[in-house]
């Protein structure tokens, strides 16, 4: 059956953007042309995405709209395909990615389209992909919820918490709207973030009965231009919701179990022989693999491709000669779990070793089979490591202060906590810095925020420079640096402190005043010392040091003050 060529579906109109515009214009642009995604063009060739989803992600960890950059939380590379392809293919590509959309691109690798989950769906014939599964059996039963008086960074905290694309408005027991991704990016877009839910809810609720296939319930969806799907039982009461990403995932589950039926009582010279299997099991862009009594039975293409091995360096290797030593038992009890389970086991998340020592995050889904006659596990793999990345680019955002690239505030009070457990369960010494600029307010008004900045940075580095590896430096507040030093006394950290005093003061500024006149300045500080007591707390610690800072600027600055 010929269900047809990319190009016929694919929409022409991709909001694009470059690399250094700033989170809150892409936010807008989605807004305005009503999209969930921007893809991201240095020289027309498409470099990177965000969506929706990205975007929430990035609120839930406070990360300012204004002030970052599309380039540092975009998503990079980006899958693109071409509009000659077909569209299953493309629905595979989508399934096997885990992508809601994908970019189209010519043969110069220009951006001409992109196509997204829905397209698709609107395109899948029953026979092809869609089954006639009930959605009962794929929806989530547990239904998160907010109140309709609750605010909307309530329900953003819920959707990051839960994985999920859209909350359910209760009043009184009752649905009685529902909140989605869009909805939340347009609030952002017009500044109504602190709006309660009710406001900008979508209503009435739509809701199927449990029974309803999923070809059904997609062609619901369709009609009325939905997301997601409410599901009662026959008294009418909610007991799930069902998302377009819930049909698209259980496409994949049911590619994995067409693997595994296809697999079943099969032998490797069947599966070889038969063009159809063979097609699908090597050129399928998962990695696969059958393990069995612990010993790799078989490896894909993909696969090999994915980690620089030849086949013949991995077929009867045992498994987890290829794991980081302290993931094996994680693999070890995961297998162990599926026992004779028939059901596909949920994901897993492992480094699997690439040729040269690197370890590859994959996603690992796992489920028992028959091969060549006795039990095995046929596993997928699928590379995460673009997705680790992001996961871990947002956390050095969220943790460091822009303008120094020391440690924030943020992170302080959560370091401050923890050395301090440290220090009494091990009654190790703990102490701290507390570094003012002096008289940094007539810099300020003499030559502006600029060069203000500049002395911010540059006694950053000076700082960094200065502490040792153990030591954690941060920017506490606006003029205002700490030191954290684990294992430290106050003699030694009283050495760091007279070091950094010292640096500082000898480091010499060339700034301009307001109107213009070069200048030859140095700045000072005065720092607070003291170490942590057994009976002290976060409050009484920050106390002292505080008062020893506060003493330094009284006796006349440019001073280390210590407090016992
Ligand atoms: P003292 O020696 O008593 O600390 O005097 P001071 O002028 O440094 O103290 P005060 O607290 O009165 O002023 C702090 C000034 O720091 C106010 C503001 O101009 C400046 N400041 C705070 N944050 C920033 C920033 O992010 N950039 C710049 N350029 N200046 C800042
Ligand atoms: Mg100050
Ligand atoms: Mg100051």
């Amino acid at each position: 059956m010929d269900l047809g060529k990319i190009s016929s579906i694919m929409s022409r109109d991709v909001i694009t953007l470059e690399p250094k515009e700033i989170l809150m214009s892409a936010v807008e642009k989605m807004n305005f042309n009503n999209v969930g995604c921007v893809v991201v063009l240095e020289d027309k060739k498409p470099t990177g995405i965000l969506t929706e989803r990205d975007i929430i992600q990035i609120i839930g960890h406070n990360i300012d709209l204004n002030v970052t950059r599309l380039v540092s939380v975009m998503k990079s590379p980006v899958i693109a395909i071409s509009e000659e392809i077909d569209i299953p293919e493309a629905a595979n590509l989508m399934v096997i990615n885990g992508l809601r959309r994908l970019v189209v691109v010519d043969g110069e690798h220009n951006i001409i389209g992109i196509i997204t989950q829905t397209d698709i769906i609107k395109n899948l014939s029953i026979d092809s992909f869609i089954s006639f599964k009930k959605v009962e059996q794929i929806m989530k039963r547990k239904i998160i919820s907010v109140d309709k008086k609750d605010i909307l960074p309530k329900a953003i905290e819920l959707m990051i918490k839960n994985h999920i694309s859209c909350v359910l408005v209760i009043e009184d027991d009752k649905p009685v709207g529902i909140i989605t991704e869009r909805d939340i990016t347009k609030s952002i877009a017009e500044y109504n973030i602190s709006n309660n839910v009710g406001e900008i809810m979508n209503f009435p609720v739509f809701t199927a009965n449990k029974d309803i296939n999923l070809y059904d319930a997609t062609k619901l969806m369709e009609e009325n231009k939905l997301r997601s799907l409410v599901i009662v039982n026959s008294e009418g009461d909610v007991i799930g919701i069902v998302t377009k990403s819930d049909i698209i995932k259980n496409l994949r589950a049911d590619y994995v179990e067409l693997l595994k039926n296809m697999l079943k009582e099969k032998s490797r010279a069947l599966i070889e022989s038969e063009i159809k299997y063979r097609t699908l099991v090597e050129q399928s862009l998962e990695g696969i693999m059958i393990i069995q009594e612990g010993l790799i039975k078989f490896v894909n293409p993909t696969l090999l491709k994915i980690l620089s091995y030849e086949e013949k360096e991995m077929l009867d290797r045992d498994i987890l000669r290829f794991l980081y030593p302290d993931e094996r038992q994680l693999l070890l009890e995961n297998l162990n779990k599926l026992g004779n389970s028939e059901h596909v086991e949920s994901a897993l998340e492992l480094r699997i070793m690439h040729k040269n020592g690197e370890g590859i995050y994959m996603e690992i889904l796992s489920t028992q089979i028959q091969y060549e006659g006795k039990p095995a596990v046929l596993a997928t793999f699928r590379d995460i490591t673009e997705r680790k990345n992001t996961e871990a680019e947002l956390k050095r955002l969220v943790i460091t202060d822009d303008l120094t690239g020391l440690f924030n505030q943020r992170y302080f009070y959560i370091q401050l906590v923890k050395e301090i457990e440290r220090t009494k369960r091990h009654n190790r010494p703990l102490s701290i810095l507390l570094i003012d600029i002096d008289m940094f307010k007539d810099f300020n008004d003499k030559y502006g925020h600029l060069e203000g900045d500049y002395v911010l940075k540059k006694i950053g580095e000076i700082l960094m420079k200065n502490v040792r590896e153990i030591d954690m430096a941060f920017r506490f507040g606006g003029e205002e640096f700490a030191v954290l030093l684990p294992d430290t006394k106050h003699d030694d950290t009283i050495i760091v402190a007279e070091r950094i005093r010292k640096a500082v003061a000898a480091n010499v500024f060339y700034p301009f005043t307001l109107d213009g006149q070069p200048d030859i300045v140095s700045k000072t500080v005065s720092i607070g010392v003291t170490e942590f007591h057994i009976e002290d707390n976060k409050k009484s610690f920050l106390k002292r040091v505080d008062n020893a800072m506060y003493q330094a600027k009284k006796s006349g600055r440019n001073m280390v003050i210590h407090l016992i």
